[in-house]
């Protein structure tokens, strides 16, 4: 990938919020954020990151909401999108892996892993187009 991976990290929790996005940043990837999920579908439409990192409980419409119109727009059906999803929300979880999820990140993050878990969900540059 020749430009610095974009993620949009759609997280209502603002300190949660500002490490993720630190730690990404300082990792190299270009992170565009949003605190609602009306937000994140909006930012999801207009910028067309490369993965998208979803809160599942959020004010307004929750991640697995979001997920579905994120889903039903053409443009934007084929990225990845990760939840994240508090330690203690095993029904979350379980949910997410059933709902389209690319699969899960569990909060708190953890600073040494996160930037590589997140590149694991990118799409592979030298995969041929769907
Ligand atoms: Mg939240």
């Amino acid at each position: 990938m020749s430009h610095p991976p974009v993620v949009l990290l759609v997280e209502d929790n603002p300190r949660n919020l500002k490490l993720a996005r630190d730690v990404l940043e300082y990792a190299g990837f270009s992170v565009v954020v949003a605190m609602t999920g009306e937000e994140g579908v909006e930012q999801a439409r207009a910028t067309l990151p490369d993965v998208i990192l979803m809160d599942l409980q959020l004010p307004g419409i929750d991640g697995f909401t979001a997920l579905g119109l994120i889903r039903d727009h053409g443009p934007t059906a084929h990225i990845p999108v990760v939840a994240l999803t508090a330690f203690a929300m095993h029904r979350d979880r379980e949910r997410a892996l059933t709902s389209g999820f690319a699969g899960y990140l569990e909060k708190p993050i953890s600073v040494r892993e996160f930037p590589a878990q997140v590149r694991r969900h990118l799409p592979r540059p030298d995969a041929p187009d769907p």
